[in-house]
């Protein structure tokens, strides 16, 4: 069995004027040929930067990967030539931003940049690229396409143009898709209209899909899996239901509990206290320990490793036995 995908590893740092920034400290994740990856995390957690690794978008100072292996297809990224690498990107996988406003050409009508694809990755003439444009339009839900492939990037809301960037994304038919807080600038309603047609194409293209997002609320009915991300490292990886039923994790069970949800209406509001370390200074021990509820002495001194929570489930808490509710018994790997 070969993942579509699969994360070793891997390292990335940044030189900033602080110091050396280990963005990404030792991430493994890895994604099948038609499922989805839901990577969690508050901002600075290292989400995005791994997902740029991915991409080979990361190459350039003050951005470095010192570590691990990526591997495409059976094919380890980090050995190709920044040519081979040019040449996977956009026809093999693909990426989504949160801004899709700054991610289109504004001075290019949508239908010239879907166009574009074609005409220059698949040779087909201005006429058929032109067709082909409106019809990336159409499956993604964009109405009027006859007329709106005229339009440029600002004329369309902030949910169509996202649908917009969705389709350059899916024009070349790539085998991965990562989106990048696909839907964060789009209110709420939308956010799960586009949600939900990311995970409809990914189905119908048999595609896989990383999500990247900060909100555990939008992935629930769309991730298979949820790897949640802290301080550059994976706190947390487990099956959507698993995550949802019963976190093994204090980070996880505290962003699950700071999303607004229609059973505890009229509760308060949790949310974790404190802010995610500055990542040329991460703490000692267990990185999540100055906010952590059930931090004690060891998680000050001792950095957790992902205990094996169950076959499919990690948890890098020294505690993960209490977080998931059993009774308390002495801290330790477990078999
Ligand atoms: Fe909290 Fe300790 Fe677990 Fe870290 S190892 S999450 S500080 S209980
Ligand atoms: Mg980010």
């Amino acid at each position: 069995h070969h993942a579509l995908l699969e994360v070793r590893n891997l390292e990335v740092e940044f030189r900033t004027r602080d110091g050396v920034a280990r963005a990404v400290n030792g991430v493994d994740y890895s994604v099948d040929q038609g499922s989805t990856l839901a990577v969690l995390g508050e901002s600075g957690s290292g989400k995005s930067v791994t997902a740029q690794a991915v991409m080979g978008i990361l190459d350039t100072p003050p951005g470095k990967i010192t570590g691990g292996e990526i591997f495409f297809r059976g094919r380890n990224l980090l050995t190709l030539t920044e040519k081979e690498r040019r040449k996977i990107r956009g026809s093999e996988m693909a990426m989504i931003f949160q801004d899709a406003l700054s991610a289109l050409n504004p001075v290019l009508s949508v239908g010239d940049q879907l166009g574009e694809m074609f005409t220059v990755h698949r040779g087909l003439s201005r006429k058929d690229a032109r067709d082909r444009a409106i019809e990336l339009m159409e499956r993604v839900g964009i109405p009027a396409a006859k007329e709106r492939v005229r339009q440029y990037p600002h004329q369309f809301s902030g949910g169509m143009r996202q649908r917009v960037m969705i389709a350059m994304a899916l024009a070349l038919e790539p085998a991965l898709i990562i989106a990048d807080e696909p839907t964060t600038a789009l209110d709420v309603t939308v956010q799960a209209q586009v949600m939900e047609l990311l995970a409809e194409l990914r189905s119908e293209l048999d595609m896989g899909l990383i999500l990247i997002t900060h909100d555990l609320g939008v992935v629930a009915d769309v991730a298979d899996r949820i790897a949640v991300m802290y301080a550059g490292r994976i706190v947390e990886t487990a099956p959507v239901h698993d995550i949802y039923r019963a976190p093994a994790h204090p980070y996880t069970r505290g962003l699950l509990e700071s999303i607004p949800r229609l059973d505890r209406k009229g509760r308060e509001l949790y949310a974790i206290k404190g802010l995610p370390p500055n990542p040329t200074a991460v703490p000692p021990g267990c990185a999540f320990h100055p906010r952590c509820p059930l931090a004690q002495d060891v998680c000050r001194t001792d950095e957790p490793p992902l205990y094996e929570v169950e076959p499919e489930r990690r948890s890098a808490c020294h505690f993960w036995r209490e977080t998931l509710g059993e009774p308390p018994g002495p801290p330790g790997p477990s078999e």
